[in-house]
């Protein structure tokens, strides 16, 4: 009998899972592991909220495999060592695991290969749909701006999406670990796991998307991010799908799933960008710990700036619009380092992923790949705009709850002054920030 390890990482999912797949095209019995690297936590990447998703993921993608005939195999350290020993132990002929773009996942992947030689075999477009490096502009290593990358993406043949195993053999014979558990950090953090992401992509409705996926208050996106993030959802069966299914509400969440993997090319071309200015501007950042921390809390005096902040805090996730104002108020009108940021929102993100989130801030504070550098957002007039009545205000700001309408975004002005702080920077001295941001002055 021949043995294969199927090494899952960010691909913790039956379906569509091309690692699994060519696991059980390689053997008679595949190895199902999973390793709980203390690296990961070293980094600072481990936090609860992901833990707890985590561990949700793992007992679903268990109970998976269980009715399958076979069981996840749990192991904790070095995750190249680790499956280097299961291997050895099981006799495996080949190891398999999906291509990564982190410098952490380009280390694993490294040190995997030191310990394996030949036998490990790197699979792409697992975690994104189109590999990193598979499209390039003349004489470069990457897209550096998302609408020729776009329209290069559009154009690469997709691979067809793989039904999930009805078997992968008998049930490994091996010791393994526990199964995880973890508490959450945020009271209303969603279930974890394969089933509860193809339950959620069941339910969406994807047609509304391209009218309401800017709207703060209709909540029309499809929180799908965490389930991509774990590889619960192979992005390239929803993209599948979702052309299937055409129209523009599905091109429109396609077009997000390409911005996906601009920034996936991004960092596995420039790993270093997860920390370091991509293009630098030669900012000298404010060092304003009492600002940064209002910013925090959400307690800056600008409501829909609060408002996704606490969104952040009970729900481990954020709607995209309020990342994006919340982030522009960090980095242009408070001008802090965009690092402080992207930490916090590391912090909480179930979805916090080092390539979506260190390359969106850095688009935002105008570091990264944003060909118009200067841009700002005024949360005055986005409030206006994305929260017309003020009711995502309302939501997540109990202490405006009993304002009416769009006056819920200037409390200064109400003649009966609630119990909620006064903004943290005038709103003249916003807006002179805001222009000098743009560079008009
Ligand atoms: P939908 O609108 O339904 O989009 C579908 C999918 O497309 C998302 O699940 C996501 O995988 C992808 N997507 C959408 N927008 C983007 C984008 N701008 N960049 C990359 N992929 C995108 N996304 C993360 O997955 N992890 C992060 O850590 C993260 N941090 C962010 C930080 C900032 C400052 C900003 C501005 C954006 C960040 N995003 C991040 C991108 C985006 O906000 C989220 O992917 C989106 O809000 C998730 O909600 P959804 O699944 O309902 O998205």
């Amino acid at each position: 009998m021949t043995v294969s390890v199927a090494l899952f990482t960010q691909d913790l999912r039956l379906h569509d899972n091309p690692v699994l797949y060519a696991a059980r095209a390689a053997a008679d019995q595949v190895v199902p592991v999973f390793v709980l690297d203390p690296a990961v936590e070293a980094a600072g990447f481990s936090t609860p909220n992901r833990q707890a998703f985590l561990a949700d993921c793992l007992a679903d993608l268990d109970a998976s495999l269980r009715r399958i005939g076979s069981r996840l195999v749990v192991r904790h350290g070095d995750a190249a060592e680790q499956t280097a020993r299961l291997a050895e132990e099981t006799g495996a002929v080949s190891v398999h695991v999906g291509a990564g773009v982190s410098a952490f996942a380009q280390r694993r992947e490294v040190g995997l290969r030191a310990r394996l030689g030949d036998r490990l075999h790197v699979h792409d477009a697992v975690l994104t749909v189109v590999p990193a490096g598979r499209v390039t502009p003349a004489g470069k290593d990457h897209y550096a701006v998302f609408t020729p990358y776009h329209r290069a993406w559009q154009r690469v043949p997709r691979r067809a999406v793989l039904p999930a195993p009805r078997s992968l053999g008998s049930p490994p014979a091996v010791r393994g670990e526990d199964l995880p558990t973890a508490s959450a950090a945020s009271p209303a953090l969603p279930p974890g796991g394969e089933t509860a992401g193809r339950a959620r992509w069941r339910k969406w409705d994807v047609d509304a998307y391209a009218d309401v996926h800017d709207a703060l208050a209709d909540d029309g996106t499809s929180r799908l991010s965490p389930y991509l993030h774990f590889g619960c959802l192979s992005a390239t069966e929803l993209v599948v799908r979702a052309l299937e299914r055409g129209g523009e509400g599905a091109e429109a969440f396609v077009r997000q799933l390409a911005w996906r993997d601009f920034h996936h090319q991004v960092l596995a071309a420039r790993p270093d960008a997860a920390h370091r200015d991509y293009r630098t501007r030669h900012d000298h950042w404010q060092h304003d710990e009492r600002e940064a921390e209002a910013w925090r809390q959400g307690r800056t005096g600008y409501p829909i700036v609060d408002a996704g902040m606490r969104q952040l805090a009970h729900e481990g996730w954020m709607h995209n619009r309020a990342r994006l104002l919340t982030a522009c108020f960090l980095a242009k009108s408070l001008h802090l380092d965009w690092r402080i940021g992207a930490r916090h929102f590391l912090s909480l993100l179930v979805d916090g992923d080092v390539a979506n989130n260190q390359l969106n801030w850095q688009w935002v504070a105008g570091t990264g790949t944003d060909t118009r550098p200067n841009r700002v957002l005024n949360p005055l007039l986005q409030a206006d705009r994305y929260d017309p009545d003020g009711a995502y205000v309302r939501r997540w700001v109990p202490e405006l709850r009993h304002v009416q309408g769009r006056a819920v975004h200037r409390p200064w002005l109400l003649a009966d002054r609630p119990d909620y702080p006064d903004p943290i920077i005038a709103p003249d001295t916003l807006a002179d920030r805001l222009r000098h941001a743009r560079g008009l002055d």
